[in-house]
């Protein structure tokens, strides 16, 4: 990462402050950290309303959609309140004949400022998360939201300060330039949501100091459906996971590696689960939630044009879009190629290709010929099937016939591999990264 251009002084001062806060060791008591984390509880469930309104005006989300996820943040934060003791407790190692009469154990240490960058996608539940577990393990936190969801970043600007101990928590507002600067402060975590892109340019400032850091990056999550798939089913599924949020989600299926035999029926029923959720005209559906910006949408749009473009794939619904209401339709294209556009990036946004596949290897070779993914779907009543993924491919999760519930169980390890990630988050892993082991022997 070039350094930066601009000083901050501000944000010098702030980390300062933090640093001072820290030294005090008052965030390292329990209670400390069981009142953060009360205060955040209680504003979560009981300002609704409030995050749907601005996650509305971010990204048109429709509140029902903004209230499931809600659950699931708030679950985040109460599981880490009745976890703190055990977590928080000293663990004995085990002795050997030198050390029988000695008290030896580990113990959990915050490690300092934890500067927390998050993206537009999720600007609430994806601070949150992270937030969540540096609170727990007593460290101080300096918040990055993105710039991007300009209505959530006010609203965190607005609150953060109400809800926490203000010497320990803070925010720090704005883009590139000022993330650089925060970065060049040597803290002493970083955790960092976002791109795969940003994340490798991350890395690189922190390895000047050997600040530690977690990536919990982005790509592309591949779906297999074979022959055996309910292929109604999985359409349905399919189209709930493509659209939730509009596509702008780091596990959302970014393409589908259909079995020769049903990709013809896989298209209709994807065709028919869209309408069926947002009518013929997704445009004035109240559940179809819209792109972040002008520039996303044009990003889209292009990849769009650039495939259909290639005389040999199809649209088989959708493939509508205006830049200026940042509308994208709910959009299959099939026959798309392993080398075509739709293939090159991350689409992260409401349009799936369907690549064509003869067999189950041939679909384990296109995903190992790419990065390692954050997520692999395999749709298949075969378990055989399943146990050849498991066991010949490398992700962050692999899900059976199914999306994102691994997101809901608190205490499952987050994260990906290689380009999509390292370090993982949530409960009581997310406790354990942003704390180090302590070797206590007396
Ligand atoms: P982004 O990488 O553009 O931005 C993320 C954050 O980094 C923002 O706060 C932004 O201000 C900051 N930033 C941007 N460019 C920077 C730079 N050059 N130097 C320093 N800081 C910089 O990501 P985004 O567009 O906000 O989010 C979308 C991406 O995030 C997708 O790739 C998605 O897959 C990924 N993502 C991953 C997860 C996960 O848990 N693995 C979750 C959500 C999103």
């Amino acid at each position: 990462m070039a350094s930066p251009t601009t000083v901050f002084p501000e944000i010098t001062s702030s980390v300062a402050a933090l640093r001072a806060s820290f030294a005090t060791n008052k965030t390292k008591a329990v209670s400390w950290r069981r009142k953060q984390l009360l205060s955040l509880y209680k504003f979560l469930s009981s300002n609704e309303n409030l995050i749907q309104q601005v996650l509305f005006k971010d990204l048109h989300r429709p509140p029902a959609e903004v209230s499931s996820e809600l659950v699931s943040t708030i679950n985040e934060v109460v599981y880490a309140l009745n976890n703190l003791s055990d977590w928080t407790k000293p663990v004995p190692c085990e002795k050997n004949p030198a050390t029988l009469l000695d008290v030896i154990e580990t113990r959990q240490e915050p490690l300092g400022v934890v500067l927390i960058i998050s993206p537009f996608n999720y600007p609430v539940n994806l601070l949150v998360a992270p937030l969540v577990s540096a609170l727990a393990a007593g460290n101080c936190v300096v918040l990055k939201p993105s710039e991007v969801a300009s209505h959530t970043e006010q609203m965190w600007v607005e609150w953060v300060p109400k809800l926490f101990d203000s010497s320990c928590v803070k925010v720090v507002t704005g883009g590139i330039q000022e993330t650089k600067w925060l970065l060049e402060q040597r803290l002493d975590k970083v955790f960092f949501t976002g791109s795969t892109t940003v994340g490798k340019s991350i890395a690189q400032t922190c390895a000047k100091n050997l600040v530690p850091l977690a990536l919990e990056l982005g790509g592309k999550c591949p779906v297999y459906v074979d022959e055996s798939a309910n292929i109604p089913v999985i359409a349905r599924r399919i189209a709930w996971a493509k659209c939730m949020n509009n596509g702008q989600i780091c596990l959302a299926p970014d393409y589908i590696l259909a079995h020769t035999s049903v990709a013809a029926k896989l298209s209709s029923s994807l065709r028919a689960s869209f309408k069926e959720f947002y009518s013929a005209n997704p445009r004035a559906s109240k559940e179809y939630g819209r792109l972040i910006n002008r520039n996303h949408t044009q990003r889209v749009a292009k990849l769009l044009a650039r495939q259909t473009a290639q005389a040999h794939s199809k649209v088989e619904c959708g493939g509508e879009y205006s830049v200026e209401e940042c509308f994208v339709a709910p959009t299959v294209i099939s026959g798309v190629k392993p080398t075509d556009p739709l293939m090159e990036e991350e689409i992260f946004g409401p349009v799936v290709g369907i690549v064509q596949v003869s067999s189950v290897d041939e679909a384990l070779n296109a995903i190992n010929a790419r990065e390692r993914p954050l997520s692999i779907y395999v749709c298949t009543e075969s378990k055989s099937v399943v146990d050849k993924f498991a066991s010949s491919t490398s992700s962050g999760s692999l899900l059976v016939n199914d999306f994102y519930f691994n997101m809901t169980l608190e205490d499952m390890p987050f994260g990906g591999i290689g380009y999509s990630g390292i370090g993982k988050c949530h409960g009581h892993a997310g406790f354990l990264g942003t704390s180090s082991d302590l070797f206590y022997i007396n």
